[in-house]
C-alpha cells in the first residue's frame, strides 16, 4: 500500500515562534488520531527547520524544507544545500514548486541537479509538476506534465524513483481558492502514473504517492483524496490555519 501524504507548505510565512506553535498544535492532534500508513510533513522556511524537528514526534510528523541549492556546497553567498537541510533532521524538500519555477527561473534541468542532491543526502524530494492556465487552455498540460516529469526525475535508476513523492500542482489551482476539480486530478495522477509504469514498470508505479496540491482545504478535501490516484496533498494556505489542516489531515 502507498504511504498516504498530507504536506504543509508554509512557504515564507510565521516567525519561528509562530511556527513553532503552529507545529505543536498539528502534533497534539496527530498523536491522539490513528495514523497508520500516513503521514504528516510539514514544510518550513530553513530558520525553523531545526527547532520544528525538536516539537515534533518524529514517528508521526516529518518535517522538510521547500527548497535546496542546486550545487553540493562551496561559494555560494545566501545558498543552503541538502547536506545543511539534512543536518537538520529534515527529511524532505520541495523540489520545483511553480513559484520557484516562475520566481527564480528554476528550470527541469536546474531541478533535476537539486533532486539529485536531495537524494544523495537521504532527504525525499517532493518534487512539484503543473501547468499553466495559458498551458491547460491550449491543450498541452500533458506535454508540459511529461516534458517536467522526464526531465527533472526521469534520469533516475529505479533505487531512486521508489524515494520520490510527486505533488501535481496546477499552477492556476495554487493559491486562487479554484482548486482542480477531483476529476481533473485524477486525470492528470492517472496519466503521470501511467507515465511512471512506461518507464520503471508498474510495480514501482504503485509505490509513489502523487499528492495533489492547488487551494485545497477542508471542504474539498475528503472527496479530492477520494480518487483511485491521489495519494494525499500539498497544502499552501490552509496549512497556517490548525483547525483547517487538522480536517484536511482527518481526509486523508
Ligand atoms: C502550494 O503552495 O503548494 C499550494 C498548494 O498552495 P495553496 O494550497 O495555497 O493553493
Amino acid at each position: 500500500m502507498r504511504l498516504r501524504i498530507v504536506a504543509a507548505n508554509w512557504k515564507m510565512n510565521l516567525r519561528v515562534e509562530e511556527g513553532i506553535k503552529l507545529a505543536k498544535e498539528i502534533n497534539d492532534f496527530v498523536e491522539t488520531y490513528p495514523m497508520e500508513g500516513k503521514r504528516v510533513v510539514i514544510c518550513a522556511p530553513f530558520t525553523h527547520l531545526t527547532q520544528i524537528v525538536s516539537v515534533v514526534n518524529y514517528w508521526l510528523i516529518s518535517v522538510g524544507a521547500q527548497n535546496c541549492a542546486e550545487w553540493e556546497r562551496g561559494a555560494y553567498t545566501g545558498e543552503v544545500s541538502a547536506e545543511m537541510i539534512a543536518s537538520t533532521g529534515a527529511h524532505y524538500v520541495i523540489i520545483g514548486h511553480s513559484e520557484r519555477r516562475k520566481y527564480f527561473n528554476e528550470t527541469n534541468e536546474i531541478l533535476a541537479k537539486k533532486v539529485s542532491l536531495a537524494l544523495k543526502y537521504a532527504l525525499i524530494p517532493i518534487y512539484c509538476i503543473g501547468e499553466t492556465l495559458e498551458e491547460r487552455n491550449q491543450g498541452i498540460l500533458y506535454n508540459i506534465v511529461k516534458e517536467q516529469l522526464e526531465k527533472g526525475l526521469f534520469f533516475l535508476d529505479e533505487e531512486n524513483i521508489k524515494r520520490v513523492v510527486i505533488a501535481y500542482e496546477p499552477v492556476w489551482a495554487i493559491g486562487t481558492g479554484v482548486n482542480a476539480t477531483p476529476q481533473q486530478a485524477q486525470e492528470m495522477h492517472s496519466f503521470i502514473r501511467n507515465l511512471i509504469k512506461d518507464k520503471y514498470g508498474i510495480s514501482i508505479a504503485q509505490q509513489i504517492p502523487i499528492l495533489y496540491g492547488g487551494s485545497l482545504n477542508s471542504k474539498n478535501a475528503k472527496e479530492i483524496f477520494n480518487e483511485k490516484d491521489i495519494d494525499g496533498g500539498l497544502v499552501g494556505g490552509a496549512s497556517l490555519i490548525p483547525s483547517e489542516f487538522i480536517e484536511i489531515i482527518k481526509a486523508l
